[in-house]
């Protein structure tokens, strides 16, 4: 009788620290018009770096800062981006933002998380691009108290700024992939093969952009 309390002593030890240790979310917001690898390695280095559950990839249904910006289809995003990440252990991915009305602003997003899960810590990627005009997103203030954010190195510059970095430099652009390939321009190696595949299939981005 005494081993059976002392082993129920000790589980009940061990699952009160399971519930003291938060859980880890990262959610990643963009256009993903197309996703393409770097936004896939970025995304495995902070899962790793920051050593996170999981990262929820957010298609926008259109970002506050390129909204004169034509897109791909929502679906045919989504399509793309779930092709991507299938079967990729510690990504997932979330249609919300392109069931509300756009713009989509990343408050909204994180509001909805932090009700699904009120007990998790929320990392919020972005690309170093964006950290400049970071302050000047919808309720900046309050998101800043909900999440913390996480800069993606792009340049491979070491820019100022008081968020944690991942450090990287990888020459790829959705902007770059669409003008390759309305100009008869391989984008092997850029984008994953499923998604590559669902380019052509589509027939995406063959009108050269502006
Ligand atoms: P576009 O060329 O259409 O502006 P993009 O390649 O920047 O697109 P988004 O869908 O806007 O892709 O990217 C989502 C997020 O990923 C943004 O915060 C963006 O800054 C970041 N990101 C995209 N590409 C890179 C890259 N090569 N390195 C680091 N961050 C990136």
């Amino acid at each position: 009788m005494a081993i059976v309390r002392q082993i129920l002593g000790v589980l009940r030890l061990r699952f009160a620290s399971l519930r003291m240790t938060s859980r880890k979310i990262g959610i990643f917001g963009g256009t993903f018009d197309p996703i393409h690898h770097a936004h896939l390695v970025l995304a495995r280095d902070a899962l790793e770096a920051l050593d996170l559950e999981k990262i929820i990839f957010v298609p926008a249904a259109a970002s506050p800062h390129k909204l004169d910006q034509p897109l791909a289809p929502p679906n045919v995003r989504l399509e793309m981006l779930r092709a991507a990440i299938e079967s990729e252990l510690g990504f997932e991915s979330d249609p919300m933002e392109l069931q509300r009305p756009a713009p989509s602003y990343a408050i909204e997003t994180i509001e909805t998380f932090r009700q699904r899960e009120p007990e998790a810590e929320l990392f919020y990627l972005i690309g170093e691009d964006n950290v400049g005009r970071i302050e000047t997103w919808h309720r900046f203030a309050d998101l800043s108290q909900m999440v913390q954010f996480v800069v993606l190195g792009r340049s491979g510059e070491k820019t100022e700024h008081p968020y944690r970095a991942i450090r990287r430099h990888l020459d790829i652009s959705a902007t770059n992939i669409r003008n390759r390939v309305a100009t008869g321009h391989s984008i092997r190696y850029l984008v994953p093969p499923a998604v590559e595949a669902i380019i052509r299939d589509r027939q995406l981005y063959r009108e050269p952009q502006k």
